[in-house]
């Protein structure tokens, strides 16, 4: 790839505001930004506010298809997730690609240059292998590359239909059998990618209810043999929370770590109901938490304390999840918003943190630690935010953090470089043509 240079009018450099930042860049990575600095007269100009390429740590990309379709009625987190497995009956590696590739291109649109893809969705009806075991996986990484995203696959062991339980008919799709099987399978897939710099193959556990406590230290020990990335769903919902405490003894949260599944590798998506106990037990470990308040406003899930989190130690990133929106600009203020609402207090987040969150922490959780900063060395991954548009006009550069956090949309995302390749510009997909039209036509089969 060749050399490129970039003049960002503003820039978020080392945690702050930048003006007249030249980005220069060489084989997908960046080699220089110097601020104030004259440019040549080639560089591309980029107007507007130019952050680190955004991260979406905790991504079900068939959920897309429930997107205004569950969100009337009445309900519970339980309910839902019936209409979730309707959707599940009709994807085969062709529809997931297809509707996959929509989703990332959705995804690219909203300034998100890697995505954490939490898969399950392993087998044919009726738990029956495809011809590859791994059509599945193949067919997401293939999407996101469609797309020209980054992908951290994390290949999902799930074994069981809750505690003691065993799957019910549309839950066979997901399991393996055991986690040895899990581990031989994701072995293969780990090994179609071996050296591939634009995907990751990780692992995760669905959750303490889906693999039963005598396998998650398999799961656990296979992630450190791949020194991959390990997530898990924990206590997102309060039932989960009692049926562990009543067949263990423990919480979800001591429950992995007896069997060694916590640690800085480790991504716990929502941790929306926790003790101080749990909490300190995941700071400790330096284990990360996937916040996803989109979604977990939509499931009427609760609001984690994510503060209490970080501070405890626990790097916090973000999900889109089950895709009610797909808007990283929202996740990230609603994390400051929610503990405003639960707590009647404000200024709980620096907002230079949530945007970290956003972007660099959620890279790192997902197996790369080189994306996610404007700075030398760092891969060339970021986006342009216009500041331009109604919602954005009168941005105070100096503000132009808190006015991105707290007022943008991912319709103000311009350009979109990842690892040095143009994939958005000017708010046009240059890989995906006519990305609504393909997504929509994607969604719409499903339910043919
Ligand atoms: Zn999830």
């Amino acid at each position: 790839m060749t050399a490129a240079a970039y003049l960002a009018e503003h820039a978020f450099v080392d945690g702050a505001v930048a003006s007249d930042v030249l980005i220069e860049t060489d084989d997908g990575a960046i080699t220089a930004v110097t601020a104030g600095a004259p440019a040549p007269a080639d560089a591309v100009r980029l107007p507007g506010f130019t952050v680190p390429g955004l991260a979406n740590a905790h991504s079900h990309a068939f959920h897309r298809a429930l997107r205004g379709r569950t969100q009337a009625g009445k309900g519970t987190f339980w309910t839902w997730r019936e209409q979730m497995y309707a959707a599940v009956s009709s994807l085969d590696p062709d529809s997931y690609r297809e509707l996959a590739t929509g989703v990332f291109a959705e995804m690219a649109l909203a300034g998100i240059t890697n995505v954490g893809e939490f898969h399950y969705v392993h087998h044919a009806p009726g738990g029956r292998p495809y011809a590859d075991p791994n059509a599945m996986g193949h067919a997401l990484i293939e999407a996101a590359r469609a797309a020209g995203i980054r992908i951290t696959l994390l290949d999902t062991c799930y074994l069981a239909g809750g505690i003691r339980t065993p799957v019910n008919e549309t839950q066979q799709r997901f399991a393996d059998g055991d986690a040895d099987a899990w581990a031989e399978r994701v072995e293969t897939l780990r090994g179609a990618y071996a050296g591939a710099r634009d995907v990751v193959v990780g692992t995760a556990i669905h959750s303490v209810r889906a693999v039963p406590v005598d396998q998650i230290s398999t799961v656990a020990k296979a992630a450190e043999q791949w020194s991959a990335p390990l997530h898990v769903h924990l206590s997102e919902q309060r039932a989960e929370n009692d049926a562990c405490l009543a067949a263990y003894h423990r919480t979800p949260a001591q429950l992995l770590e007896q069997h060694g599944a916590l640690g800085p590798r480790t991504g716990a998506v929502h941790a929306t109901h926790l003790s101080q106990v749990d909490i300190d037990i995941l700071g400790e470990a330096h284990t990360s938490v996937c916040m996803c308040p989109t979604t977990e406003r939509d499931l009427a899930d609760g609001i984690g304390a994510a503060r209490s989190m970080f501070e405890a130690g626990s790097p916090v990133t973000l999900g889109s999840d089950s895709h009610a929106v797909i808007d990283l600009f929202e996740e990230a203020r609603a994390v400051e918003l929610d503990e405003r609402l639960s707590t009647e207090r404000r200024g709980h987040w620096p907002t230079a943190d949530l945007l970290r969150a956003a972007t660099a922490a959620g890279h790192a959780a997902l197996g790369r630690a080189n994306v996610g900063a404007l700075a030398p060395g760092r891969a060339a991954d970021f986006a342009v935010v216009g500041l331009d548009s109604v919602r954005l006009a009168g941005t105070d550069p100096r503000g132009a953090v808190e006015s991105v956090v707290y007022a943008a949309t991912a319709a103000d995302v311009r350009h979109v470089v990842v690892g040095g390749r143009v994939v958005v510009w000017e708010g046009v997909h240059r890989l995906v043509d006519d990305a609504p039209r393909r997504l929509g036509a994607a969604v719409r089969a499903l339910y043919r």
